[in-house]
């Protein structure tokens, strides 16, 4: 029970800067509680058959689609999202709860001949997995690694992040309602560098999945290494939207403000490196500024809202300060006035790709556009980063389109479209955005070990 002494948690909305909601904060003792509780619940939890664990999972999903226009609205208020977009996540969170509902009675081994027996392979859940996510999209990246874990008969912690916690609660809540047995699925809302830090290195957490930045991702890695313990890690990204000359300009230009200032530009897959062959640039920059100036920028409650505020003070103090190296600000869109964490979609022009806005992840609503020469300079420029989480590529010549996807290194690339995520195709980073994939049936891999056993036939 919360005392006056209680340490906690303040939610606020960033639209308004208001308090939203006032939670306890999870000390060590509540996280070992929380493992505690998840390695009980899990001997009875990969022992449920198959089928009765997709039913279960399927309630669950249920559930939720019930009350997403309740999770859509507590999401937008407390990330500042605009509620479109939260409606259309809600409707991945209970479509991917849906589509690895099918895991459990799909999770086949094979056999594999041998000489004087039979030879077979089993994926087996791993046991407590620790998850660990970010505040951009909540619920959406929670459950990237909630489905699946539950799905492969693992028992989870969750911890959100603290500045995000409070649809993980609800769905914690949901979950309950909808029979998933005590201890299956926990959350715990406290500290990275604490609580999550005792689950990295904790003893009964077999595994953590871990969103977020790169930087925190390899603390997370090098404490996991000490025991050996499984990792997935989606990190950073700083993309490339490669736009050629011969592309349909007029869409890839139209197009490009959702690519880079969407989620306003907080978004691990943003295309904040937009890439122009030269002799496209004018007219490119021409159409591209109309759209961003078209975009709506406030309430995140109104229907109409394309863009709202960023998370926190903070953020927008970070953001702020890649305006002032000197890349020449080209145009900006607009930003309300009073109060919220308010920060006009922001277009820098021409930039180097050397250029600190160009290596860095900004994480907020600001665009790098970088004129190149011909098709060798792009996929030099493109992969000229530590990054390496998604990407588009703009042509109409499809021999191009292919040849320049493949030599991109990059995890989630989409060929005249800005697209990465889908609920059933792999996602994840190469180089320094990641380890691992999520989504698609691949994900399971990520949450089983593979056993293999003999039997002599002799
Ligand atoms: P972050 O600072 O790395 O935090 C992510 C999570 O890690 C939070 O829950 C945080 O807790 C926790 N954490 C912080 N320090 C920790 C530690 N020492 N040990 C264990 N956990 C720790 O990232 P963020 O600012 O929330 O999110 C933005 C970043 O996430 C960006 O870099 C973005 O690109 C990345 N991201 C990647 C993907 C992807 O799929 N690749 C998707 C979305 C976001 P508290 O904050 O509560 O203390």
């Amino acid at each position: 029970m919360a005392t006056s002494t209680t340490p906690v948690v303040k939610v606020l909305e960033p639209a308004t800067e208001e308090l939203l909601a006032e939670l306890p904060q999870a000390q060590i003792e509540d996280v070992e509680e929380a493992i505690a509780r998840a390695k009980g619940a899990f001997p009875a939890w990969r022992a449920v058959a198959p089928s009765d664990r997709a039913a279960l999972l399927r309630r669950f999903a249920e559930a939720i689609e019930d009350r997403s226009e309740d999770l859509a609205k507590l999401e937008t208020r407390n990330v500042g999202k605009p509620i479109a977009d939260a409606r259309d996540e809600m409707g991945m969170v209970v479509h991917l709860f849906h589509y690895m509902a099918a895991a459990p009675e799909r999770l086949f081994g094979k056999t594999i001949p041998v000489a004087g027996g039979i030879d077979m392979t089993f994926r087996e859940p791993l046991g407590v997995v620790g998850l660990i996510t970010p505040w951009n999209f909540p619920l959406w990246l929670e459950t990237t690694k909630v489905a699946p874990a539950l799905a492969a008969g693992n028992t989870v912690v969750l911890k959100p992040a603290e500045l995000t916690p409070l649809t993980a609660l609800e769905v914690e809540r949901i979950g309950r309602d909808a029979g998933l047995p005590e201890g299956v699925f926990n959350v715990v809302v406290g500290p990275g560098r604490t609580v999550g830090e005792r689950m990295v290195v904790h003893p009964d957490v077999a595994k953590i999945a871990f969103t977020g930045s790169t930087e925190v991702g390899k603390r997370v890695g090098q404490l996991a290494a000490q025991s050996i313990k499984r990792v997935t890690l989606e990190l950073g990204g700083k993309s490339a939207n490669v736009i050629f000359a011969d592309a349909d300009l007029e869409q890839a230009a139209l197009s490009a403000p959702s690519a880079v200032f969407g989620n306003a530009g907080q978004d691990c897959c943003a295309r904040s490196r937009i890439l122009v062959e030269r002799p496209a640039l004018d007219r490119f920059m021409e159409v591209f500024e109309k759209a961003v100036s078209a975009l709506r920028v406030g309430d995140p409650l109104d229907e109409q809202t394309q863009m709202g505020p960023l998370i926190s003070a903070g953020q927008r103090s970070t953001v702020a300060s890649y305006l002032e190296d000197g890349a020449p600000i080209a145009f900006r869109g607009a930003s309300p006035e009073g109060p919220g964490y308010w920060f006009a979609p922001t277009v820098l022009c021409p930039v180097s790709n050397d250029d600190r806005v160009a290596r860095e992840e900004v994480f907020g609503p600001v665009a790098a556009v970088i004129p190149f020469d011909d098709e060798a300079d792009a996929i030099r420029l493109a992969n000229d980063t530590i990054y390496g989480l998604s990407g588009s590529i703009w042509t109409s010549d499809g021999g191009r389109a292919l040849r320049v996807a493949r030599a991109i290194d990059t995890g989630t690339l989409s060929i005249n479209s800005n697209t990465s995520v889908r609920v059933n195709t792999p996602f994840g980073g190469f180089k320094q955005s990641g380890l691992g994939r999520e989504l698609g049936p691949h994900a399971l891999e990520y949450y089983t070990e593979l056993k293999n056993v003999y039997m002599s036939t002799g």
